[in-house]
């Protein structure tokens, strides 16, 4: 029989329906493996055993009484930006290393109200900046398909987690790209949603005009499942939308016949791999025998992605990040007087990377300088949003590269942060539009993955969620597992 750790979700809830097995028999292979592999990967931050074999018996329990929810007895990890009540919740920083949030996010809520179950938090870069998971305070986690190498960021830990068997699925968090590189970088599915699609509240703000919520598993399917469990309005944030939600099961039909395809041709970025090309241009090949038309089309705006977001998001971290004053959140400066200890807990509590954010944003948003950066930087941003209003009314979706290329060795950007940030590059744009993006394993190089992106209109992930299933039908990138030690 299969290892239940390497079962997708669709898997594994056939086989709880079916009862040849438990959600404690799952959640227990889930812990293990955990306990035997998670060391050598540090994708989790804390892990709630108790809790979570606690919640599998309750599962259990209310399946045997023939009231078992949508995801009853799945286990997930969650990125350790999103709170969960009574369990840590650090961001990745010393800042937070002992902060417990009294209350649960709302896709926590969401998620239990399904049947799942709370594996544990896994690292991410502090306050997911960054692009390598490198910058979490207490831990670099590494690819499961080669340790020397980095799982992507800022979701790295929700990547390798699923990657590694560690968590059937994750929540990450993707404000330029955090959901979508580790999950191209790991070799696993990804899907940012809409700005909007998903409730953020629970969620640490890192920029509020850019943060989504959304689900990394192995398949399309799954992603499909885990997010027709968060999606929807709430009322405890007023930027989660009102627009209805799909049928996200439904929708995936396994057909793309008479879909149209566009390619961006700027996606495809000077110093791009060769393989990572290949791979993607491949992969649209695919969905071109499958019966979707293809066609070039042009974003002419792409190339200011990068600046623009390195304004914005920057500028919008330094006015969130403001609340952590050792009073309120973050451990107290032992310095008498408030400035004193206000600047002992900042400077000390946020790591180098965070401090730069702050500095650039600070910058940005000063007498002076808004209109020059700031301003300038939204006027363009709504230049590339036009962008791809234009091509969706040609176009279905998009299929691009996810990343310049495949995952970088630990260390190799750790002195260039212009490094870092130029493998942002193909993710960026969709959060400054705040259109969804699915990305799918489609290929390896130097036993590394190499992920497709698939852009879609503005609530439309029913769409990529087809598109997704479709390829995965058809080919099996999403079925290769990393060889663990
Ligand atoms: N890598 C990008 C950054 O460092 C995106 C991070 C994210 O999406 N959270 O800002």
């Amino acid at each position: 029989m299969t290892a239940p750790w390497s079962l997708t979700i669709a898997e594994a809830l056939t086989a709880l329906e079916h009862g040849s097995l438990s959600a404690v028999e799952l959640t227990r292979a889930l812990l293990q493996r955990i306990e035997a592999v998670d060391p050598g990967i540090r994708a989790y931050l804390a892990v709630d055993g108790d809790g979570a074999l606690a919640q599998a018996a309750a599962a259990d329990a209310r399946r045997r009484g023939g009231q078992a929810r949508p995801l009853e007895g799945i286990p997930l990890g969650i990125k350790d930006v999103i709170s969960t009540r009574g369990v840590t919740t650090t961001c990745g920083s010393r800042l937070l290393a002992n902060y417990t949030p009294v209350y649960d996010a709302t896709v926590i809520t969401r998620l239990r109200d399904a049947g799942a179950i709370m594996l544990g938090k896994l690292n991410c870069d502090e306050f997911a900046m960054g692009s390598s998971t490198e910058h979490s305070a207490f831990a670099v986690t590494r690819n499961p398909w080669n340790p020397e190498r980095v799982p992507g960021g800022s979701s790295g830990g929700s990547a390798a987690a699923v990657a590694a068997g560690l968590a059937l699925g994750t929540l990450g968090t993707d404000t330029g790209g955090s959901i979508r590189q580790p999950a191209a970088l790991c070799g696993v599915t990804g899907l940012k949603p809409t700005y909007g699609r998903v409730s953020r509240y629970g969620l640490v703000a890192f920029a509020s005009s850019l943060d989504q919520i959304g689900p990394m598993a192995w398949t399309a399917r799954d992603c499909g499942l885990l997010l027709a469990a968060i999606a929807g309005h709430d009322p405890h944030d007023g930027t989660s939308a009102t627009v209805a939600t799909a049928d996200y099961a439904a929708a995936l039909v396994g057909d793309v016949r008479g879909l149209r395809i566009g390619v961006p041709r700027e996606f495809f970025v000077a110093g791009m791999q060769p393989a990572v090309e290949a791979a993607v241009r491949t992969a649209i090949e695919v969905l071109r025998d499958a019966g979707a038309t293809v066609s070039e089309v042009s974003l002419p705006h792409s190339r200011y992605a990068l600046p623009v977001y390195y304004l914005i998001a920057p500028a919008e971290a330094s006015a969130n990040l403001a609340r952590y004053d050792g009073v309120r959140f973050g451990v107290r400066g032992a310095e008498p007087g408030y400035w004193a200890a206000l600047e002992a807990t900042r400077g000390t509590g946020f790591g180098a990377e965070v401090r730069r954010r702050i500095m650039l944003g600070t910058y940005a948003l000063s007498a002076g300088y808004y209109d020059a950066y700031y301003r300038r930087a939204q006027q363009v941003r709504t230049l590339i949003r036009r962008d791809y209003e234009r091509v969706f009314a040609d176009v279905d979706v998009l299929a691009a590269p996810t990343t310049p290329s495949v995952a970088f060795r630990i260390g190799e950007h750790q002195h260039d942060p212009l490094a870092m940030y130029l493998e942002d590059v193909c993710t960026l744009p969709a959060n400054l539009a705040g259109i969804p993006g699915l990305v799918v394993p489609c290929g390896q190089h130097d036993g590394l993955p190499i992920g497709l992106q698939l852009l879609g209109r503005p609530f439309d992930e029913a769409t990529l969620l087809r598109v997704g299933d479709a390829y995965q039908r058809v080919t099996d990138w999403h079925a290769h597992r990393p060889a663990l030690a």
